[in-house]
């Protein structure tokens, strides 16, 4: 049974349940405020520098392309993907640097090299770890919704399984199994930070990250990450896809019809599937008491995004994607999560999208985006003092690097107030963190009994943050759409 779908933001995952919901007959409308699809995949373009604002690291291709196959479109048709190779440089506190590579024999050889035959023997157990772990989770708990927790009980055999392969001890402690050097043990578990944790308390079932990066490798669309966003728009216009931009939803009235009030009028539609962030959704658009594990919900740390705009040289080992691992691990992970205050001694992540497609800066320029981690809005950070000597800091920093010589020609900035002004609650552009406790059936829930025609979608809800997330969470949104339609 087909109806009227009204999808509020064209981020990810509003563009994701669009894609899955024409493609099963319904008739979509998407309104989103901002001019241009893509909500956090956003593109600032400054003096000639043309920069991704959010997401830079594309994982789990397979995922996007079956979303443009939801609308009845091929990825290629819209969207050009390169391979980043290597994945990423890591560049580690004593100097050293190690490529990631995606091909499984090359790393084993540069592991062999870098840090011994041991380490390169324990990156092949590694990556079988991690590629089960992946095959477990993704069917049984990530591409799944969950009505209760109960639920997770349907599949026990896969419970058994993630018992059996350690998924419910620690991260740091499983991964420190597979390596002796330092350094390794940090690179195959940082990735714990992409769900908000440290990996020193994340449960070990989260190393299934380091399967997307690591195993199945990184890509960049041509144009940039966002045209990933434009390329899925296109196709959604082309399959039938009704797009309103400039448009911002005042508020949703649940019920049938489902009301979309906005200031150019009011949308009637069988069910209305929201992409802003819950925190926000709830009070600001519906106007009703959040359910509990939003009220009480952890946020993920924030960050400080800076884009910089340079001209001059780079140093031949800086790579795409470049992760600067700090000397200090455990208690830079304390000061950030559980004191609230910038790290003294910060790791830093820098993405250099000129390195892969260089019309991104005027010839010879480079483009910068450097990421580090800071406390979210509920701790007590004075951040009008905070942002500027952060950014002086990193500026410092990234002369020493090489990244950067003199003063940059462009430089942006988006701190923690910048992310709360944009529509994300407590400043964090990265939603609730993955605890356990927050993680599959005990995240958000796509619905709300209180809310009929009403469904989330997003990295709020299920399954959670990150782009692969959010494109899974598009095909559970549709899914409950058509269960709400019927029900
Ligand atoms: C700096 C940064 C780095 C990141 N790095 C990575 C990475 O490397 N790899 C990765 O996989 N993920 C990364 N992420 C996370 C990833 O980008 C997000 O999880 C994902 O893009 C969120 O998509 P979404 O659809 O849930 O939300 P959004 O993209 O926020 O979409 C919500 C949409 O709703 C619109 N909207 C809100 N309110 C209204 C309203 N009232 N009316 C109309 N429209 C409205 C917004 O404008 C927006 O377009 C990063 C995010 C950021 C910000």
């Amino acid at each position: 049974m087909s109806g009227h779908v009204v999808v509020v933001g064209a981020g990810l995952g509003g563009l994701a349940a669009a894609a899955h919901l024409v493609g099963r007959g319904h008739r979509v409308t998407v309104v989103e405020r901002g001019d241009v699809p893509g909500g956090r995949a956003g593109e600032l373009r400054l003096d000639g520098y043309r920069f991704d604002t959010g997401p830079s690291v594309l994982t789990m291709r397979d995922l996007l392309a079956d979303v443009f196959a939801a609308a009845g479109a091929r990825l290629e048709d819209h969207v050009t993907l390169r391979r980043v190779e290597p994945a990423y440089r890591a560049r580690f506190w004593d100097g050293s640097d190690l490529a990631v590579h995606t091909d499984r024999d090359q790393m084993t050889e540069a592991i062999r090299a870098a840090a011994g035959a041991r380490d390169a023997e324990g990156f092949g157990r590694f990556v079988d770890w991690v590629t089960e772990l992946y095959r477990v989770e993704f069917p049984n708990f990530i591409a799944r919704d969950f009505r209760t927790p109960a639920d997770l009980l349907r599949t026990p055999g896969a419970l058994v399984d993630l018992v059996r392969l350690g998924g419910f001890g620690k991260l740091q402690g499983r991964v420190d199994d597979f390596f002796t050097d330092e350094r390794l043990r940090r690179l195959f578990s940082f990735q714990a930070m992409y769900a908000g944790l440290s990996p020193l308390r994340a449960l070990a079932l989260f190393a299934v990250i380091a399967y997307m990066d690591t195993v199945e490798g990184v890509w960049f669309p041509e144009g940039g990450m966002h045209a990933a966003a434009t390329g899925l728009a296109e196709a959604l216009i082309a399959a039938g896809v009704e797009f309103r931009y400039g448009t911002t939803v005042e508020a949703v009235r649940p019920g049938r019809p489902v009301e979309v009030v906005t200031a150019d009028g009011v949308l009637h539609a069988d069910v209305a599937v929201l992409n802003p962030d819950l925190a926000r959704a709830y009070p600001d658009l519906l106007g009703v008491k959040p359910p509990l594990p939003v009220r009480i919900g952890r946020s993920s740390p924030s960050c400080i995004v800076w884009l910089i705009g340079t001209s001059g040289p780079l140093p031949d080992v800086v790579a795409h994607h470049n992760i600067h691992f700090a000397e200090s691990w455990a208690p830079a992970f304390e000061e950030l999560l559980d004191r609230g205050t910038p790290m003294s001694d910060p790791s830093r992540f820098v993405t250099v999208a000129t390195r892969t497609d260089p019309t991104a800066a005027p010839d010879g320029g480079h483009t910068l985006y450097v990421l580090e981690p800071v406390p979210h809005l509920g701790h007590d950070v004075d951040w009008q003092r905070a942002t500027p000597e952060l950014t002086e800091r990193m500026l410092t920093w990234a002369r020493d690097e090489g990244y950067l010589q003199g003063e940059p020609e462009v430089l942006h900035v988006t701190d923690p107030p910048a992310w709360r002004a944009a529509g994300m609650g407590r400043g964090t552009p990265f939603a609730f963190d993955h605890r356990f406790t927050q993680s599959g059936p005990f995240r958000p829930a796509l619905t709300d009994r209180r809310l009929p025609g009403v469904v989330f979608v997003g990295s709020g809800t299920r399954p959670g943050v990150g782009v692969p997330m959010v494109l899974v969470s598009g095909r559970l949104a549709a899914d409950a759409v058509d269960r709400v339609h019927r029900g």
